[in-house]
């Protein structure tokens, strides 16, 4: 890939947090048994209505807010399609005049990433094609499940501004984070409440033109993004390298090959709905096939500025801010990956009530990043993590006795101090590990020669053998780094 440079533009579709669906009362929910999350108008029957569910627009605005776009008024559309999972034979979606427009969202590492448009729409329901490798040509027969068919969406459009398939995974990853924070989306990947979309293309280093795209579907997950995106721009480079053109079509990512395959063009026509995503088919030229035109039974959407003033003072406190927030109290810098995944994993405010409770900052980030990432973890009381610190600050617990600790009391209500009594953590005093520092060094003179003569990388090693042996001698009651610091103390 020396030489070129990967262009991505992702287009996500997340299904909004609502109790019912976008245009009628049926439950939207997952995991339902086929079909009872249904009625007239999420089956298209005849002469039933739609009418507009209150609080998807209101997500669809607080997602607006969150990514600085601006929030205009916006038009429903019908795109036209026969295809049995939408059996009244178009969605609605908005089409030219899109809710949110023209934003950006900022990744972890400073990058900003151009947000183009976000319109609502209403999901398709699923097919499941037995047989035929579960697509639809070939298959024996196909089953239909409308309990999926009206569920609201967004759909959130980047700008091409994203250059290699890690940063396309940070995009979605904090768009993710972005959507629960705000309440708009559980984000749930595995459960299809977040689908991507990548549009690929490369271009010789330095060149100021794109390069053509290419649309790649089916990723599943951020492993599945960042794969399909080197695999397809890889594949990109070699056509061209070949003195080949690339292409633009809608491309397939085979987990089980680890490879992108072009739909065969009969496929891509037939076969579209074997895809979750309803845009599938929206090249320019098939656009025109959709027959798209204002959707009669609604009228035009204007939220006024009230209420979305009203929205605006309601939201959260977003992840950005919250990660430079738990950065200062920690004192480290940003980009920090700890913080993030704090943040991530919403355990920020956790931390922070501990270092503010007077906990060692290092200690915190350590303790709720590695150690209390299981169930309950983030339910522990901070006053209880302060009191853990302190007693590992105090050299009354090792590390790893800490860890222990803490482990336990995430299902004990007992104290680090009675925890630690029970298991016959006693303290180490100083006295005894000067003793058994002594008596180690004292048994390997060889290694505690090369110690003092060596140079900071064979110091670090030896130092690592030492701290074993205390260990050792102390059945793991030694603190490694007072250990450490002993040792110096004596080379000095
Ligand atoms: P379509 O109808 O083809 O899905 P959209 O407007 O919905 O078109 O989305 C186009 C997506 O492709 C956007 O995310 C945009 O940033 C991205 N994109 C456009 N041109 C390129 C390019 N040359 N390389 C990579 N991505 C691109
Ligand atoms: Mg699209």
């Amino acid at each position: 890939m020396d030489g070129w440079e990967t262009v991505i533009g992702l287009e996500v579709h997340a299904e909004l947090a609502t109790a019912t669906k976008m245009f009628s009362g049926a439950p939207n929910r997952f995991g339902s048994a086929p079909n009872t999350d249904v009625d007239p108008v999420s089956l298209g029957l005849p002469g039933s209505l739609p009418v507009l569910n209150e609080r998807a627009v209101e997500l669809a605005i607080r997602l607006g807010l969150a990514l600085h776009c601006e929030i205009r008024p916006s038009v429903f559309s019908r795109k036209n399609y026969f295809y049995p999972d939408m059996p009244k034979d178009f969605q609605i979606s908005q089409y030219d005049r899109p809710i949110d427009v023209d934003g950006w969202l900022e990744l972890p590492n400073g990058t900003r990433v151009g947000i183009e448009r976000a319109h609502l729409e209403e999901d398709t329901g699923k097919s499941t094609h037995v047989g035929g490798h579960g697509r639809i040509t070939g298959a024996d027969y196909s089953l239909v499940d409308y309990n999926r068919a009206g569920v609201p969406l967004l759909e959130i459009v980047s700008r091409p501004d994203l250059r290699s398939a890690a940063d396309a995974r940070r995009y979605v990853a904090e768009l993710r984070a972005v959507l629960v924070a705000t309440g708009v989306s559980d984000g749930k990947m595995e459960e299809g409440s977040l689908r991507v979309d990548a549009n690929v293309s490369v271009r010789p280093e330095g060149s100021a033109e794109l390069g053509t795209r290419c649309e790649v579907k089916n990723l599943n997950s951020l492993r599945s993004l960042g794969r399909a995106i080197e695999h397809e721009a890889a594949r990109q480079v070699d056509l061209l390298l070949a003195g080949e053109k690339v292409t633009q079509q809608t491309r397939h990512w085979d987990e089980s090959d680890g490879r992108t395959h072009a739909m065969r063009s009969k496929e891509e026509a037939e076969d579209y709905r074997y895809f979750p995503e309803p845009d599938a088919m929206r090249s320019k030229e098939e656009a025109e096939d959709y027959r798209y035109f204002p959707e009669p039974d609604l009228v035009p959407l204007a939220p006024d500025a009230e209420w979305i003033e009203r929205v605006r003072a309601s939201m959260p406190v977003l992840p950005a801010e919250r990660r430079g927030t738990l950065a200062a109290a920690a004192g480290v810098d940003l980009p920090h990956e700890g913080v993030a995944l704090l943040v991530e994993r919403g355990q920020d405010g956790q931390a922070l009530a501990a270092i503010e409770g007077g906990a060692d900052p290092a200690r915190v980030l350590v303790h709720v990043e590695q150690n209390l990432a299981g169930p309950g973890g983030a339910e522990l009381e901070p006053g209880r993590l302060v009191a853990l610190i302190a007693m590992e600050g105090a050299g009354q617990l090792t590390a790893t006795q800490a860890k222990a600790v803490l482990a336990e009391m995430v299902t004990s209500p007992a104290s680090p101090a009675e925890i630690a009594a029970a298991r016959g953590f006693e303290a180490m005093g100083a006295d005894a590990l000067d003793v058994a520092v002594d008596a180690v060094i004292v048994a390997h003179p060889g290694e505690w020669e090369a110690y003092r003569a060596g140079d900071d990388k064979a110091r670090g090693k030896l130092a690592g053998f030492f701290v074993g042996q205390v260990m050792r001698a102390t059945s793991g009651r030694a603190d490694g780094r007072a250990v450490k610091e002993l040792l110096e103390r004596r080379r000095a």
